[in-house]
């Protein structure tokens, strides 16, 4: 071909392709939207909002400085393992899977029981990944809607076990985006009649201060699910799988090798070996998470639902969710727009609880929206 020619690519052939190779679950799929955020306060995504302190910071940059870039990661990093075991308390007996980022745990596990015709069943709404990644593993989902008060409906749980008995069950505690925990006795009961596997997300455990690591003594189908995300570290990318070895020896099998980079492995030793500084800030988020509470409940027609977490749900009047949110991107707030995404969330926001000068940059937006003053 000469040089500069012109080279006409055919759209048409591409679509018939796609259609011919591609399998229909992914074709069906829309993709993850993550919206942008630059210039705004960002108050969508559940992030710790506090910067490491400054000596902190050269401290870490120090530490950064010996690390060899040209050699691969640890496959097993087990001074990090034992580390986040310590920290978490992990029972005797249980071991200690690392991903990049609790994400990539949960497709692990779903890409490792994705046998013919397996499903997952999701209490909804919840966490926005188990079902896209479970249909990506080529998993059925079914879902059962919470109570209207978020609460675990069991007796519908209960058929939809007997109906479909699903390989895997994911519960969000607290879940997201309804921010409370489960009822302890209403969880249990179904860890014990679920007969696959139970993964109990605790993401924010470290702003609901309660846990089902005990019960992985009784349940050998139990697995707890943690991250480093929501306490100030998710640019790190690492999350945890706490459970039966038997169980993590077989998911470590289907784990890429290197899947841990060097500078997270680094970086989360150099973190654990500050956590109180990590627990301090969660200590200090629920503080705020409780002034926030209290002052949304003072705004008019504005519901403000229980939060174990380092967010809150509220439901405003009828109607209002879009244009609260457009208002308050106009004012330079990003906060989650849940509107539209299940019947249980119509009308509701979801925001991160941030500093206490973001919270009150929020309120003001909020309140202006919602009164009509400026
Ligand atoms: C934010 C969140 C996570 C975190 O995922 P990472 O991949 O670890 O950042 C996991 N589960 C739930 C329910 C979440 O809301």
């Amino acid at each position: 071909m000469p040089a500069g020619a012109v080279v006409t690519r055919s759209t048409a052939s591409t679509a018939a392709r796609i259609d011919a190779l591609l399998r229909p679950e992914i074709r069906a799929l829309s993709a993850y939207h993550v919206p942008p955020a630059a210039g705004l306060l960002k108050l969508d995504a559940m992030e710790n909002p506090y910067p490491w302190p400054g000596g902190l910071e050269e401290e870490w940059l120090a530490g950064l400085r010996g690390v060899e870039l040209n050699r691969y990661p640890l496959p097993h990093p087990a001074e990090l393992v034992q580390a986040l075991a310590r920290q978490a308390g992990v029972p005797p007996g249980c071991g200690l899977l690392l991903g990049n980022g609790s994400d990539e745990l949960i497709q692990l596990i779903d890409i490792c029981l994705a046998r013919p015709g397996a499903s997952v069943l999701l209490p909804t709404p919840t966490f926005s990944m188990y079902s896209l990644i479970a249909r990506v593993a080529g998993l059925g989902v079914i879902d059962v809607p919470l109570r209207a008060d978020f609460g675990l409906d069991l007796p519908a749980m209960r058929a939809a076990i007997e109906r479909h008995q699903p390989a895997l069950i994911y519960l969000a505690c607290p879940n997201n985006p309804t921010a409370g925990l489960f009822d302890p006795a209403e969880l249990r009961a179904l860890i014990g009649a679920a007969p696959g596997l139970v993964v109990v997300d605790e993401a924010y455990f470290p702003f609901a201060g309660r846990s089902v690591l005990p019960w992985l003594l009784e349940f050998n189908h139990l697995l707890v699910l943690r991250t480093l995300s929501k306490v100030g570290l998710a640019g790190l990318r690492l999350g945890y799988l706490i459970g039966h070895p038997d169980w993590l020896a077989q998911f470590d099998k289907a784990r890429l090798p290197y899947n841990i980079n060097t500078l997270t492995q680094l970086s989360a030793q150099f973190a654990l070996a500050h956590a109180d500084r990590l627990a301090g800030e969660a200590a200090r988020i629920c503080e705020q998470r409780h002034r926030l509470s209290q002052e949304l409940k003072a705004l008019p027609g504005v519901t403000v639902y229980p939060s174990d977490a380092n967010f809150i749900l509220l439901r405003l009047p009828p109607g209002q969710a879009p244009a609260a949110h457009g208002a308050l991107q106009q004012a330079g707030i990003l906060v989650k727009n849940v509107h539209g995404g299940h019947p249980l969330l119509t009308d509701c926001l979801r925001v991160t609880v941030g500093t206490a000068a973001e919270n009150e940059a929020l309120l003001a937006a909020l309140r202006a929206h919602l009164t009509g003053t400026v």
